[in-house]
């Protein structure tokens, strides 16, 4: 349970953060000039860097730098079978409740407020009258009880519609006949596209298990509820693996699969600059798991507004190339070279979000600070410390001032530096301001240009975090600065 004061210092954090994204140009609300459209967002000038530094380095991490690795990249609109197959048709639904009275519509299974549910699961026998409901292969149920978070009205059969099962696919049509044959959904998940192509992908690579599959991509959903700024959209992007390993005799030869991932997973926090003691990898408990699932971990972060779902983890069986197999009816067994066994893979499946990645580098990052200033009086300054890797500007150079002379050294060392590293130039305001502007998006370094430049030959570079400066000749700079960004 956050405490009221906690929550009020994180709506505040959250706040911030948003306005500071759009003032500075990472993330705008989507159709602006239009009034906007509710939940939707554009990455502006610094957000697409941030968004493409964190599926850059992602991809070398986990496909390029990997032998046992290989990456895919998949249509958004795939053939209506695909979801049938897989179950989403069906089951890929939350559970929705509307209020009667002011037509406010809730997810059932997520924290309203003053609306509670509980969550009651049902062996297939008692799925009776009573709103039954089946979500990831499981039978449920919902109670409810409380109130309406908006309009106060008892959570009760006059006041309340029952849990209903609302599917998230978003459907669009295919040619310009709007007709049932023509029906198909944007997909909800990347996953899919990597069942679909595995033996495309077996025969063409010749990859002996284990081996990974990996994406990144769209996914669309139409959320019930989206909000808290890019934490739930209806479009989003995933950066999804599919692991397949043989067929396991015993347990322990999908878990050390499993620890790996999880350990990758980890890793990859750590080095997002994630501070561990918000993270919290729980295990769902079996009987909420999907019937198929032998374990599956939801890696938890302590958002401003509560703990939430950061990414996926999960041990899948051999579920989705089984039920590609039934449903296509092609043969996907794989062949063991050594024994001529066939059998379906197994598979492990880590997926990591990209906004909400985007969300915790931001919350993580930001701090507010006293600096000491010239006349003794402290100076508040907002700082993104993003690890260096995260950063969207890495660099700044700045001229004392707007004066030819320095404009005319400054401009090729710009042209220079930016060949080799994401740069800015900026010649206008106060230094202190400049500086401030670029602790705010978290550059790691400026460089100023004064007027001994122009004699030594030699810049001031400034460090974001520590505030210090050296002095550094200008044929170091490039060297310098790959020292300083080097992995
Ligand atoms: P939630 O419980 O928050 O709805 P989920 O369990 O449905 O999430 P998955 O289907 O496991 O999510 O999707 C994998 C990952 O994709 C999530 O861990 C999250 O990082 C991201 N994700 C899922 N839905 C959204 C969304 N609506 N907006 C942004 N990111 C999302």
């Amino acid at each position: 349970m956050i405490s009221k004061k906690t929550e009020e210092q994180g709506e505040n954090k959250m706040e911030k953060i948003i306005s500071l994204c759009k003032r500075r140009g990472f993330v705008f609300p989507g159709s602006e000039i239009y009034g906007g459209l509710a939940n939707s967002w554009d990455f502006g000038p610094l957000g697409v860097e941030l968004k493409n530094n964190i599926k850059t380095e992602w991809w070398n991490r986990f496909v390029r730098r990997r032998a046992d690795m290989v990456g895919i990249e998949t249509a958004l609109i795939m053939s209506p079978k695909v979801w049938e197959a897989s179950g989403h048709l069906k089951e890929f639904s939350d559970p929705l409740v509307e209020c009667k009275k002011c037509h406010s519509r809730f997810r059932a299974d997520q924290d309203n407020g003053s609306l509670k549910a509980e969550l009651v699961f049902l062996k297939e026998a008692e799925a009776d009258g009573e709103n039954p409901m089946k979500v990831s292969g499981k039978v449920v149920r919902y109670r409810l009880s409380g109130k309406c978070p908006v309009c106060d009205s008892p959570a009760d059969a006059d006041s309340f519609t029952s849990p209903a099962s609302f599917n998230l696919m978003l459907k669009t049509f295919l040619g310009p006949a709007q007709e049932k044959a023509n029906e198909v959904y944007f997909r909800p998940e990347t996953a899919q596209g990597m069942f679909v192509n595995f033996k495309n992908v077996l025969n063409t690579t010749r990859r002996k298990l284990p081996f990974g599959i990996a994406q990144i991509g769209k996914a669309f959903r139409n959320e019930i509820t989206p909000g808290n700024f890019i934490f739930r959209t209806r479009e989003f992007e995933q950066m999804e693996i599919e692991y397949f390993i043989p067929e396991p005799k015993a347990d322990h030869d999908w878990q050390k699969y499993f620890e790996h991932w999880k350990n990758e997973m980890k890793s990859w926090l750590r080095d997002l600059g994630v501070s561990e003691s918000r993270l919290h990898f729980e295990d769902i408990p079996e009987g909420e798991r999907a019937h198929y699932s032998k374990r599956t971990m939801d890696v938890e972060y302590d958002f401003p507004f509560g703990r939430k779902e950061l990414y996926g983890l999960a041990y899948r069986g051999n579920f989705d190339l089984s039920a590609h197999a039934q449903g296509s009816g092609e043969d996907l067994q794989y062949t063991d070279p050594e024994t001529g066994a066939k059998f379906i893979p197994h598979v492990i499946e880590p997926t990591w979000g990209v906004e909400r990645t985007a969300l915790v580098a931001l919350l993580e990052a930001y701090s507010e600070e006293k600096t000491p200033s010239t006349d003794g009086e402290g100076e508040a300054r907002t700082v993104l410390k993003f690890p260096f890797w995260l950063a969207p500007v890495k660099i700044a150079v700045l001229p004392l001032s707007k004066k030819e002379e320095l404009s005319a050294f400054a401009k090729p060392l710009f042209e220079t530096l930016i060949q080799h590293f994401a740069c800015e130039y900026d010649e206008t305001q106060s230094i202190g301001k400049r500086y401030r502007r670029q602790d705010e998006i978290g550059t790691p370094f400026c460089v100023t240009v004064d007027f001994d430049s122009l004699k030594d030959r030699a810049v001031t570079v400034r460090h974001r975090d520590t505030m210090e400066q050296e002095r550094v000749p200008i044929e170091n700079l490039v060297a310098h600065f790959s020292e300083k960004f080097a992995r």
